[in-house]
């Protein structure tokens, strides 16, 4: 254990199945650790049996919250006293905040993503934004960009069991924020080129890119890509993801991959927790 552990340390968990391979404990311990916060962030293998208790333990043992990750994003709702408004839009939880035994869910995904963007210096509000994918990141992204300014945004997801939820984003976006949301196939090519072409930032909040379909990627032609088109990819193993090689070779100057919104989402849910910034450089200079 980094920092010193005594009868005052407060104790954050991490709730889901599998998790030991996070990164997670050491980020928060680290920054715990730099910052003297008598804090200590801890893993636990919980599935969605155990999650009750696992929850109630929270109050039981005055933790001061948890992170949430699969398979507890959504059960976890019904056991909350509250949620934020973003995160009742987004319909998952990933950060739990316990403030004498109420327990308020939120959601730190989206946040993260566009602070990641404002620390290179890119502001997407009042911009258009094309975006693959309406899974857990997809709709945090879509929702927090609708909720924080972004004009419009245009969704594309294959026939598969997100497009349902791609629908349900598209509308609740029009019905609750200034944004325009529309719903696209992916299965539609020329329509896809279009969205992107027309755009400020295109986002990819899908699997593709990452282990097992690491070296895929949804636009596979740098014809696709503007050299003034910002290029977001979520993922960030591998560092390098082929639509980043793709966007390279078009010559695009702005690309990032998802580490800045991975460390960023952390810092958000440790400033809930502690109201202190997460040493946001100096943990990414210690995880990679
Ligand atoms: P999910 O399973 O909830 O959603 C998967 C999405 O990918 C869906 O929209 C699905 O339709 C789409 N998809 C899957 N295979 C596809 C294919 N072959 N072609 C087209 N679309 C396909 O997953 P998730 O939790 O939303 O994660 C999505 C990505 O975001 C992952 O790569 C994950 O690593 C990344 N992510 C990054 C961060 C971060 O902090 N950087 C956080 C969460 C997720």
């Amino acid at each position: 254990m980094l920092n010193q552990l005594d009868g005052h340390t407060i104790l954050i968990g991490l709730m889901a199945y599998p998790i030991r391979h996070s990164m997670s404990p050491t980020m928060h311990n680290h920054a715990f650790d730099k910052l003297g916060l008598n804090f200590a962030y801890l893993a636990f293998e919980i599935t969605n049996d155990g999650l009750p208790d696992a929850i109630n333990a929270i109050r039981t043992l005055d933790m001061r919250g948890s992170n949430i990750s699969m398979p507890n994003k959504q059960k976890v709702i019904p056991l909350l006293d509250k949620l934020d408004p973003a995160t009742e839009m987004i319909g998952a939880v990933n950060t739990v905040v316990n403030d004498h035994g109420v327990l308020t869910g939120y959601t730190t995904d989206g946040i993260g993503m566009i602070k990641s963007l404002d620390d290179e210096g890119i502001d997407i509000r009042g911009k258009k934004m094309t975006l693959a994918g309406a899974g857990g990141a997809g709709t945090a992204i879509a929702i927090q960009c609708a909720l924080d300014g972004v004009k419009e945004i245009s969704i594309f997801n294959r026939d598969d069991e997100f497009l349902a939820q791609a629908q349900r984003n598209v509308d609740l976006i029009n019905e609750k924020t200034d944004c325009k949301a529309t719903l696209h196939h992916l299965e539609d090519q020329d329509d896809f080129k279009k969205e992107i072409d027309s755009a400020f930032i295109y986002a990819d909040a899908t699997s593709v890119g990452m282990n097992p379909l690491e070296g895929q990627t949804l636009v596979s032609d740098p014809s696709w890509l503007r050299k003034d088109l910002v290029v977001f990819d979520t993922v960030y193993a591998p560092r390098t993801t082929k639509l980043m090689e793709v966007a390279e070779e078009a010559g695009v100057e702005h690309v990032f991959n998802g580490l800045g919104m991975m460390l960023e989402q952390g810092a958000a849910a440790f400033k809930l927790w502690t109201g202190e910034d997460m040493p946001v450089d100096y943990i990414r200079h210690i995880l990679f």
